[in-house]
This record gives structure tokens, sequence and C-alpha cells, in this order.
């Protein structure tokens, strides 16, 4: 049982405040991720359970022993790095053994354990070379041995795939979840890449400028983004902000009045009463294109279209208005085209146009969700 948490955890180098109001509960064996643009806190929120940095105030506690000021040795966490940071001139052996070496293990359970570790990341035929001769990925798993032969509490990775191919990245991906579960870890998890933290994470912490925005499931954090950040920051490509007057349900485009005039039904326009006007979120894969004119619809003009496969991005403009949309490569779309676009009324989101915070009860927005699952395409 190793629970972690953080509470009001800060870190400030000098004026510099990279971490702030940190509250943060990993539960046992969970797989959380903290995820943010460069320079939002992560590695700061990391190193400090790690004990490489110390906070300036907050403390952080393992299974509710306050370890804030424990020395990083005695916390048993173990810590796999971007770079890898293995040891050059040692063997694949020599580096996945050396923290069983330094805590004093004798050598015979110690080949067993690196012998038990190299099966588990199948990378038994490596042992006996060099490092210098592996490939990035074989580095990797290097890495991930030597940080789960010692058996630690806590498991903490910091971008462990940045360095690696876009194939390789996803197979080590999968190699990483398969290995956490299996081993049943509670790990902390950071990367600024939201398909790899969608991908991997039972939770998400999602940071800005040293705060946490958001804490919550993949789903939670895409489908009921508490504020405009997290709402821009999830889902690929990212979701369309639309600067809106509201009125009765009537929403009209503050930039294109005339092409983006639709009105909402009762139940999603019910979430915005009272609202006169804000900043109307949709995703791309919202939006639905018709070629013929529709009721209901915003008239826009095909600018790019980007096949990709089964699905097409396509960037229009509604008067001043530009859009991206997600849509089935079967439509007939070519730039210079008018075309028709609707949206999924009960899916759309609202912001406050000055604070950037949500309007409406999210909980809606969950069933919302949940009814129209089987129309809607997950990140
Ligand atoms: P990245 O994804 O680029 O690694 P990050 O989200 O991990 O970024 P941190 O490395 O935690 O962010 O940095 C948070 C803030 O603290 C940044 O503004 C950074 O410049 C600052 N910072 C981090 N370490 C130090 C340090 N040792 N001295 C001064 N400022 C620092």
């Amino acid at each position: 049982m190793v629970t972690v948490e953080y509470d009001s955890v800060k870190k400030a180098y000098g004026e510099t405040i990279a971490i702030e109001d940190i509250d943060l509960e990993v539960n046992d064996g969970e797989f959380t991720i903290l995820l943010g643009p460069s320079g939002c806190g992560k590695t700061t929120t990391l190193r400090c359970l790690a004990g490489l940095t110390e906070p300036t105030s907050g403390t952080i506690t393992l299974d509710d022993h306050d370890v804030t000021d424990v020395h990083p040795k005695n916390r048993n966490i173990a810590m796999v790095f971007q770079n890898f940071a293995l040891y050059p001139h040692m063997t694949v052996r020599e580096n996945i053994g050396y923290p069983l070496k330094v805590a004093g293990v004798d050598k015979t359970e110690r080949q067993d354990r690196i012998d038990e570790v190299a099966e588990t990341l199948e990378i038994p035929e490596l042992l006996d070379r060099d490092i210098a001769n592996l490939s990035g990925g074989q580095q990797q798993r290097v890495a991930l041995g030597r940080a789960i032969i010692r058996r630690p509490a806590v498991f903490l990775m910091d971008e462990p795939l940045a360095n690696l191919d876009a194939k390789l990245k996803i197979s080590m991906r999968s190699r990483i979840k398969v290995l956490q579960r299996e081993m049943d870890i509670t790990t902390l998890y950071v990367t600024h890449d939201q398909e790899e933290a969608m991908s991997l994470g039972d939770k998400l912490v999602v940071m800005d400028k040293g705060s946490i925005q958001q804490i919550g499931t993949p789903d939670e954090v895409y489908h009921q983004p508490v504020n405009r950040f997290v709402a821009g920051f999830i889902g690929s490509p990212s979701m369309n902000f639309i600067e809106v007057t509201h009125s009765e349900g009537r929403i009209q485009a503050v930039d294109a009045p005339e092409a983006f005039d639709v009105s909402l039904d009762d139940t999603a326009a019910s979430r915005y009463t009272g609202t006169e006007q804000m900043t109307l979120g949709v995703r791309p894969q919202y939006f639905t294109i018709h070629t013929e004119d529709t009721a209901n619809a915003i008239e826009a003009v095909v600018k790019v279209t980007e096949p990709q496969g089964d699905e097409q991005i396509v960037e229009l403009e509604a008067e001043d208005v530009s859009l991206t949309v997600v849509a089935p490569s079967t439509i007939d779309a070519t730039r210079g085209d008018t075309v028709w676009l609707t949206l999924e009324d009960e899916l759309v989101h609202g912001f406050d146009s000055e604070t950037g915070e949500r309007i409406g009860d999210p909980k809606e927005m969950v069933a919302a969700t949940r009814a129209s699952s089987s129309t809607e395409s997950q990140p």
C-alpha cells in the first residue's frame, strides 16, 4: 500500500514560482500523469517527491509519513529520466544490477533479479552488451530495468519517451502501461504530450503556470474541462473557441453574426440562461459538414483540407471566424467550396469570456456525452 499526498506544496526560485498550491493525492497502484506545457512545473512537482528538490513550503507524505525532509535515498522511490542517465562504461547487466550492488545485495540474488527483470522487459539477449551500442528504445528499457529492480514503493518517470522516434514511442508506451499494471506500483509520470497522457493514465493532473488546473480521469478532462485552458490543451486538433453572443438559446459569433447564427436545443440552452456573451468551445469532431444548405447550420468556406486516412482535417472560414473540423474522408470538401456545418448541441462548451471558467454544470455534460457516445470519436 503506497499512497502519495502533496499538501499545499510550493517551490520558489527567488522571484520565480515554479509550483504553488499543489494539493494532490495519488492512490495505491494508480498511474497518475502530470501533464502541461513546457515550464508549467511538472518536473519540479516530481522532483519534490523524489527529494531532489526541497519545497519552499508544504508537505509531502507517503502512506501518511511526512517525507518532506527525508533524504532521497530513504524514500524508496525510483526515477527514470528522459535522457536515460545510464552508466556508459558498464554493460546492461551492470547497469540494471547497480542499485542492488549499492544496496549490498549478494551476487547470487543480484544475478537472479537481473535475469528476472531482463525477462520482464524482454531484453535477456542484451545483458552482456555495452550501453553505447544499444538503440534508444533498448537503452530506455535498460533504464526502466534499473529503476524497477529495486522494487520501489513509488515509480517516477520524467518524459521517459521524449527521445524516442514516433513508432518506438507507441510500442514503449504500451510496454510501460503493461509493466505498471503488472507491478502494481504507484506511479507518477510527466509528459507534455496529451495523447501519451490520455493513453497511459488512470488519472491526469493538468498543470499550467505552476498550478494544477484540473485532476480527473482522461474521460473527465476531455469531456468536462473545468476551464478554457484545459479544454484547449486536451484533444487533437484543439478545440475551436468562438466569441459569441447568446440570447434564449440563439448563438451568434461576434465576428460572423450572419454566417454563424444557430439555435441550441432547450437542454443545451438552459446551461447558458443569463449569459449574454461567452466563449463557445466546440471540438473539431463535433461539427458535421453538409455539402447542401441545411437548417440551423453555419455557412463556411473551405480553406485547407488535410487527408488523414479515414478522416480529414478541414480548415474553414465563416466570415471572420476560423474553424477546424474533423470529417470523414468521404466528405467531398475542396478549397473554395461553400459548406454548411451543424454542431452537436449537447457537446458544446461555454466559457466565461473574461476568466475562462466553464459555464454550466459539468454533470449535465457527462450525461449528454454518455447519451451520444455512440456517435462521438474518442481522443
Ligand atoms: P519542461 O516540460 O520544459 O521540462 P516543466 O513543466 O517540467 O517544464 P519545471 O522544469 O518544473 O517545468 O519548471 C517550472 C518553472 O521553474 C520554470 O519557469 C523553470 O524555469 C523554473 N525552474 C525550474 N528549475 C529551476 C532552477 N533550478 N532554478 C531556477 N528556476 C527553475
